[in-house]
């Protein structure tokens, strides 16, 4: 059986879940951490660290499919400034949980929101909302706001203390700093937000080139969007290292089914070519792809500019090594290019359009 614990509280590592946490943990009663992880955010190789640094049992809950599911259909409640869908985002976190109870003996549910802090799922009404589509009516409590909102069952019925919460509203994050420091003296005061790249401008259009050319995407095709440098021709899909810990990355993600790329004799990117619905590429593509590497090896292509002589790039594919010698360029036959960020409003908005 499962440790059993007083409360479950949604810990994305950021002040506010610990913070609501600590309150909680104030009042004599047990709370486990979930932190729910998907290729868009999650931090799991810090749960030994917030276990030293704030003394929270966290344990990992991967929803990657079930999120990736969401973002295809199109999150019911919209999505925010660049691809994150916050309100669904808390109420598929909520219902999660709320599953989870029973595993973990725990009689409720706490989260760190803060009422007015950010405007899509923080707001009153959508509080309100996340709060009854997620079907924790009677088990959320919110303790870093709860003085500004209804009493919970939890507070009536004498479970947790209310008037030892707080009324904390707005975007000001003071309140939340000061009890950092001055109540609980951490050593490290945590970013504010958990860090999500579903919030930022840069991801956005990698993820929608990847959803535009595969129907079922998998998981990891959503991490591998986020490594490196990131280039497209048509269906195309190449992914370079810039640095060894992304082409060490990329060596890891690589599947037989891909074409990796990598210069013989000299340094340089590797670079992982991954087919989507569009299936196998041909000839001039590889041809292409080796090019585009070529070109990033910044010694062979020194060596290429003094002798002529061409680079060889090895292309595994299917168990199998080929090597081709190519002429470094980053002009090729197919056109690689970068994903835009101005493709996003109008893939939200024919999103909205399909969904009616
Ligand atoms: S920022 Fe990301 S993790 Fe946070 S609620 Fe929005 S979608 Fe979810």
């Amino acid at each position: 059986m499962a440790k059993q614990y007083d409360a479950l509280a949604l810990l994305s590592g950021g002040l506010d879940s610990i913070l609501a946490v600590k309150l909680i943990q104030d009042q004599g009663l047990t709370v486990l951490g979930l932190h729910f992880t998907s290729p868009f955010f999650g931090k799991s190789h810090r749960f030994d660290s917030w276990k030293e640094l704030y003394g929270i049992d966290v344990v990992e809950v991967d929803i990657s499919r079930d999120y990736v599911n969401m973002m295809l259909q199109g999150p019911p409640n919209g999505f925010g400034k660049w691809l994150n869908p916050c309100v669904d985002c808390k109420i598929m976190m909520l219902g999660k949980a709320r599953a989870l109870m029973e595993k973990y003996g725990a009689k409720f549910i706490i989260s760190g929101e803060v009422m007015g802090q950010r405007p899509m799922s923080q707001r009153r009404d959508s509080m309100s909302l996340i709060r009854k589509q997620a079907g924790v009516q009677d088990v959320l409590l919110r303790p870093l706001s709860a003085l500004k909102l209804e009493p919970t069952p939890m507070e009536k019925s004498g479970l947790v203390d209310r008037s030892r919460l707080m009324g904390i509203v707005g975007r000001t994050r003071k309140p939340q700093l000061e009890m950092a420091k001055e109540r609980y003296g951490f050593r490290e005061i945590p970013t504010p937000a958990g860090g999500c790249v579903l919030a930022e401008a840069s991801a956005a259009g990698r993820f929608i080139r990847v959803m535009e050319e595969k129907d079922s995407p998998h998981p990891m095709d959503f991490v591998v969007a986020q490594i490196g440098r990131q280039v497209w021709a048509g269906h195309r899909w190449l992914s370079m290292g810039r640095k060894q810990v992304e082409n060490q990355r990329l060596e890891k993600l690589a599947r037989d089914t891909d074409y990796f790329f990598k210069t013989v004799n000299f340094p340089g990117p590797v670079a992982l070519g991954r087919p989507t619905d569009a299936g196998d590429w041909d000839e001039v593509s590889i041809r292409a792809a080796a090019e585009l590497t070529a070109s990033y090896a910044s010694k062979a292509v020194r060596h290429f500019e003094a002798t002529g002589e061409p680079v060889t790039v090895a292309v595994i594919h299917k168990g199998e090594t080929a090597e081709i010698r190519v002429e470094p360029r980053r002009e090729t036959s197919v056109d690689w290019q970068e994903p835009k960020q101005d493709i996003v409003k109008p893939w939200k908005q024919a999103q909205l359009e399909a969904q009616g």
